[in-house]
């Protein structure tokens, strides 16, 4: 029975939203017990722990990526094993300790055998799929090449699902397309959330998405129909309704006023943070692939040829740092939108997303400037960074 202890940290509650000096003990993988400061009654018993010390550091639960394309060279549509194991490493060393591989709009064919070998892969941060298109719109494709894009179809979903549904947790479809309720509704009886996104709804068609079952948007402000004020757009239903929403916290896919925007609107109980990071994130400047299109990165921005603003090269840790940055959020609310929530989105917060007993002990040690030093997942350490 392995057990240890992290000692002198500054734990984050994400369901509180509180930090507190506490000691966490980890049993079997799992959060065993917290011990807040003085009440460390029991010293001598935890004397044989194994030790791990914060350093007077944050205890966060590890983050949550619900919408990353790829990193650190692996593009999910054609990486290999090898490159798909560099890009979890890279992002164990960001902190994040679960991620959804995301398959954007290809080949129904291509976009499956992605996913067989994203899965076979075995990555221990993988918990499972986004299938964003090909069911969404051409008005809004953003980086999704035209030619790939479906109307609606069950026989097509199934064919890429199938066999594999247990592992899809997010679907990202355009609700104004022909039948595109038939997969909603399709989805919702599978446990498996929609998101409404690269959609050219109007209020009224993405309201009624809603109803019909959808309870995301994607990437909030990017691919969608923007708010006017006589027609609210896309934009208007996700920051009036009550469903969860993604950003893309880079100050560059979203204006850090844009981002305060959304917070204020949404609070860290609805709003979730993603990379939406494809291949280059982690890698120097240069010329990367997102699904089979050539990317341009320079200065940090990822553009197609034609100037399309296409992926980033965001982690998570920068992306809890900027909404700090760019809000009056506290790093607990931050943290929020990192962990517990997309969490809830997607159905895993039994199990993840906040610093609770019984919960497995994924968690991140970050310094002030959210800098990782540690990574833990099922309470082994995966990342150290000895500085
Ligand atoms: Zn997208």
């Amino acid at each position: 029975m392995s057990k240890s202890i992290i000692k002198n940290g500054r734990v984050v509650f994400p369901s509180s939203l509180r930090v507190e000096r506490a000691e966490v003990i980890i049993e079997n993988g799992q959060i065993a017990r917290i011990d807040l400061s003085g009440n460390n009654d029991d010293s001598t018993a935890k004397g044989s722990l194994k030790s791990i010390d914060a350093s007077g550091h944050y205890v966060s639960p590890g983050f949550i990526d619900l919408q990353v394309n790829g990193g650190a060279g692996a593009d999910f549509l054609r990486a290999t094993t090898g490159q798909l194991n560099q890009f979890a490493r890279e992002w164990i060393s960001t902190g994040c300790t679960s991620f959804l591989g995301t398959i954007i709009t290809e080949d129904v064919h291509k976009m499956r055998s992605a996913m067989e070998r994203l899965l076979g892969a075995g990555l221990p941060n993988f918990a499972g799929f986004h299938v964003e298109g090909p069911f969404i719109s051409s008005g809004h494709k953003g980086t999704h090449e035209s030619r790939f894009l479906e109307e609606p179809d069950l026989d097509e979903l199934e064919e890429i699902m199938n066999g594999l549904s247990d592992h899809v947790r997010l679907v990202t479809l355009a609700p104004e397309l022909a039948d595109a309720e038939d997969l909603i509704e399709y989805l919702n009886e599978l446990g498996i959330v929609v998101s409404i996104g690269h959609s050219s709804a109007t209020f009224s068609e993405a309201m009624k998405g809603i109803e019909e079952g959808a309870s995301s948007f994607t990437h909030l402000f990017n691919g969608m129909s923007g708010f006017h004020h006589r027609e609210p757009g896309c934009v208007g239903a996700a920051l009036t309704s009550d469903a969860y929403t993604g950003l893309i916290a880079d100050g560059l896919h979203v204006h850090p006023a844009a981002v305060g925007l959304a917070n204020r609107l949404k609070g860290p109980e609805r709003l979730y943070l993603v990379t939406d990071a494809i291949s280059a994130a982690g890698l120097s400047e240069g010329t990367y692939t997102l699904g089979g299109q050539e990317i341009l990165v320079d200065d940090g921005i990822a553009r197609l040829a034609d100037g399309t603003i296409s992926g980033s090269t965001l982690t998570m840790d920068r992306a809890v740092k900027n909404l700090v940055e760019f809000t009056n959020s506290t790093l607990a609310e931050a943290v929020r939108s990192a962990t517990l929530t997309p969490a809830e989105l997607v159905g895993v917060d039994d199990r993840k997303g906040s610093i609770e007993v019984g919960k497995e002990a994924d968690l991140v040690i970050f310094d002030e400037d959210l800098n990782v030093d540690k990574t833990i997942i099922k309470g082994k350490v995966v990342y150290n960074n000895e500085r």
